[in-house]
């Protein structure tokens, strides 16, 4: 057990004493069950301790000291996806995302994984915040796909031997751009002096989606935003909080807070929904640090994601057309996690002769959810599979997104499905095409040049 965890006073209760979730949260579920279809592993399995309802009864019990935490409680919990869905669906209110958060923060400290687990995920932990680590182990990746050894390893279907996770790891990993080491700009200024605001820059997002971030500056200069981009910035520590690394996730929010805090802006915009939702959260992450609470409130007070600013902002730049018809895929962290809905449809609905279609499913969770489609393969390609079924129903010319791990499980997903040559966009991009009088094809084309 973590030395810094106090052990709880004498209580029947099987969790530890270090914010435990919340009683009071975990009354507010009344048991009505309307979460329940909306909630992915519960349409895939059917498994009522595989529902929200199911978890949060299985925390309750284990509050009240009547069941273990034990890997029969691990496997139900790990199992969820952290969409959120649940609560949109949900009439009661209930917080489900700070009870599944503190709720993985008790499972780590006091359910041991077995070796595999724990030194896959420390893996993961070890390099996906890391921007220049995940640089470094890019560069072989680069070859590997560059010279043509991806696609005959593909083809020769060795990757059936490998166990799952890391055959999930090589069909995840994005087209790797060969200005491997290129980065924005410390501040991109508007035309004339503008509204002060930070900009985000990732760790996955900087390194696999650079033009994305570019695209993002771009924008809001555009908009009439100064952007300042501390070069100071780290990981916001999403995949740990999503994770039960509570103190290592609490670490990273610091650090981010006071990088953004030197930079003297208004506002601080995401163009990642999971790093979004996590900003938007310090508050309650730094709750018992007396040092940082009130820092962490103020910091997330200012969090905005892109299509949130943009949608505030008066328009000031023309918009060209873009003939193109496209399945717009909701992130959950922005849908359901932020309540980010209308913002990007409106901002999608501004480019001229860009038809946006309605997709089926459209609150269910495509199976990215942070890492979980690199710990969980099997449940994230079903839902993937399900997701671009649906996304492909409506015959779009390109899938948008507004995550960049929703746009990695999607090209996955649609390359499984042979569709290797369909285009996949965050919204921000088409919103810059738009702004910059790019037909498709010459967007495309830019997208190609710069992965
Ligand atoms: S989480 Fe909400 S919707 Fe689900 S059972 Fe509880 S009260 Fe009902
Ligand atoms: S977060 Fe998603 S997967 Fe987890 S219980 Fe809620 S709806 Fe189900």
């Amino acid at each position: 057990m973590n030395p810094l965890v106090q052990l709880a006073a004498p209580t029947a209760s099987n969790l530890d004493a270090h914010n435990p979730p919340e009683k009071e949260l975990i009354d507010d579920c009344v048991h009505c069950g309307f979460c329940l279809p909306a909630c992915p592993t519960y349409l895939l399995w059917g498994e009522e301790m595989d529902s929200p309802r199911g978890r949060i009864y299985m925390m309750k019990k284990a509050m009240q000291g009547q069941i273990p935490l034990d890997t029969t409680f691990q496997t139900h919990m790990d199992n969820c996806l952290g969409c959120m869905a649940c609560m949109t669906a949900c009439p009661s209110g209930v917080q489900y995302g700070k009870l599944i958060e503190d709720t993985r923060a008790q499972m780590e400290r006091n359910i041991p994984r077995s070796t595999g687990d724990s030194l896959f995920r420390k893996l993961l932990f070890a390099t996906f915040p890391y921007s220049g680590r995940l640089r470094l182990l890019a560069l072989p990746m680069l070859v590997y796909q560059r010279s043509g050894l991806q696609s005959l390893v593909r083809k020769s279907g060795l990757l059936k031997l490998l166990p799952a996770r890391l055959a999930a790891m090589e069909a995840l990993l994005p087209r790797v751009p060969t200005r491997l080491f290129s980065k924005l700009p410390p501040a991109v200024d508007a035309d004339k002096p503008g509204r002060r605001v930070g900009m985000l820059s990732g760790c996955v997002q900087q390194v696999f989606f650079q033009h994305v971030n570019t695209a993002t500056a771009r924008v809001l200069a555009a908009e009439g935003c100064d952007v300042i981009i501390p070069e100071d910035q780290a990981c916001c520590g999403a995949l740990m909080l999503h994770s039960g690394l509570d103190q290592e996730a609490a670490a990273k929010a610091r650090k981010l807070i006071a990088a953004f805090e030197s930079a003297g802006v208004e506002t601080i915009v995401i163009n990642a929904a999971g790093c979004g939702s996590t900003m938007k959260e310090y508050g309650y992450l730094l709750r018992g640090d007396p040092l940082w609470a009130a820092r962490a409130e103020a910091f997330s007070a200012k969090c905005k994601d892109i299509s949130e600013i943009l949608a505030e902002l008066p328009s000031r730049t023309p918009m060209h057309p873009l003939p193109m018809r496209i399945a717009y895929h909701d992130a959950c962290h922005l849908r359901h996690a932020q309540g980010v809905f209308e913002q990007p449809r409106a901002l999608l609905g501004r480019i001229p002769e860009l038809e946006v279609a309605t997709v089926a499913e459209s609150d269910i969770c495509c199976g990215s959810a942070g890492v979980y489609n690199l710990l969980h393969p099997e449940p994230a390609n079903a839902l993937g599979d399900r997701k671009v079924k649906n996304l492909l129903a409506i015959e779009a010319h390109a899938v948008v997104s507004a995550n960049p791990g929703c746009l990695l499980q999607l090209m996955n997903g649609l390359r499984r499905q042979g569709m290797h040559a369909m285009p996949t966009f965050h919204m921000v991009e088409l919103m810059d095409a738009s702004m910059r009088g790019l037909t498709p094809e010459q967007l495309l084309r830019e997208q190609d040049r710069q992965r």
